[in-house]
């Protein structure tokens, strides 16, 4: 598909992949559970309106995102599926969610007493409560509080309290018991619910580890986001299923020359030819999403061989040593999402969330 940009540098994203993940994903599911895709941050990079119109072709039932400027966006592009705000929505930009039908997540009083606010005001408001089971970040910690925000929701007309949720700390590691003492805190709240009589439609936990790992906590609905585009959410988990990674960071080379024994490469001088070698350039650095810290260490595949990152990533180029292989000036090169990410002391989410607004993201 073409772009409006004159960029050799392009992140090719696969609809199609997507749309694959979220069908695999959808027929693993538990009986009765349904797929939130999670399309936050610009679908982790990879378009959110693309994104979330391709998870829903291939299953997903709604969409989850961070923060509400993303799910207004979502319905100002005219995706009319549940969405829900996973984190933190100050009380005084509420009403907006409510006049765009947009469900928002509350742990807190002050957002309880808005929510109150909207709903006498005949308007209705959609609200999942999220609960603190060890991931330290967000949530309702006791029964107490809990009823204390939910019996008042409940009993009003016109707040929709849809859903109830907790996020895993640590679900793609196996081995660890962290996830079933999380699970079981969260059943517990849920249960301290149901004894007042407050009924939840929507209990939800798994993220793409939790939905890979834990079948048995799927409950009526996973929210999936890194697997959805194809990416493992850690390098040593093991897939339950095969996944199509979406995006595919791709450079064009626009120089090479032979350079002689001595010649350094880029900023700082940290690579020397002890030979002459031949040194292509490409039109990529940091500002595109490049990690800087990849200098002198990742490596790109061109025509099918491998070549070296040599000296510093500049702001905007990249040269690698392209000598005895077989390559043209115009070749394309190919980066590692999951090599970049290792080699970087991060994630591949970190990865794929940093590819830069100036990267034209062709769809396929
Ligand atoms: N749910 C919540 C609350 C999240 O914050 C995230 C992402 O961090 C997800 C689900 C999706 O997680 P993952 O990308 O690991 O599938």
């Amino acid at each position: 598909m073409k772009t409006d940009s004159f960029r050799q540098t392009t992140a090719s994203i696969s609809t199609s992949a997507i749309e694959q993940n979220a069908r695999a994903f959808h027929s693993h599911l538990s009986p009765g559970s349904s797929l939130m895709a999670v399309v936050k941050a610009n679908g982790y990079g990879h378009g959110a309106v693309e994104a979330a119109e391709a998870a829903l072709r291939g299953g997903a039932e709604s969409l989850g995102v961070a923060i509400l400027d993303e799910a207004v966006a979502l319905r100002k592009a005219g995706i009319t599926v549940p969405l829900l705000v996973m984190g933190h929505t100050a009380p005084e930009s509420m009403q907006t969610a409510a006049d765009h039908d947009i469900a928002l997540t509350i742990f807190a009083d002050d957002a309880r007493d808005e929510a109150l606010r909207i709903a006498a005001s005949g308007q209705r408001i959609r609200i999942h409560l999220k609960i603190e089971t060890g991931m330290g970040r967000i949530g309702i910690t006791t029964k107490e509080q809990l009823l204390a925000i939910a019996v008042p929701l409940f009993k009003a007309e016109n707040v929709a309290l849809d859903g109830m949720f907790t996020h895993f700390a640590e679900a793609d590691t196996p081995s660890s018991p962290y996830t079933d003492e999380q699970f079981a805190r969260f059943q517990a709240m849920a249960a301290a619910l149901d004894e007042a009589g407050i009924a939840i439609p929507v209990k939800h936990c798994c993220n793409s580890a939790g939905t890979m790992l834990h079948p048995d906590k799927h409950l009526d609905m996973v929210r999936v986001g890194i697997s959805l585009y194809g990416l493992r959410p850690d390098p040593d988990m093991p897939l339950a299923f095969p996944l199509e990674q979406a995006m595919t960071l791709t450079s064009q080379i626009v120089s090479i020359r032979r350079l002689d024994a001595g010649h350094t490469i880029s900023y700082g001088r940290t690579h020397t030819l002890t030979e002459p070698r031949d040194i292509a350039t490409l039109p990529i650095g940091y500002a595109d999403g490049l990690p800087r810290l990849a200098s002198n260490q990742a490596t790109v595949t061109v025509n099918g061989q491998e070549a070296p990152l040599v000296g510093r990533v500049c702001m905007d180029q990249t040269m690698i040593d392209v000598t005895g292989l077989d390559v043209r000036v115009y070749d394309h090169v190919t980066f590692s999402i999951d090599q970049l990410a290792e080699l970087t002391g991060t994630i591949n989410y970190e990865i794929v969330c940093g590819v830069s607004p100036r990267v034209p993201r062709v769809y396929e």
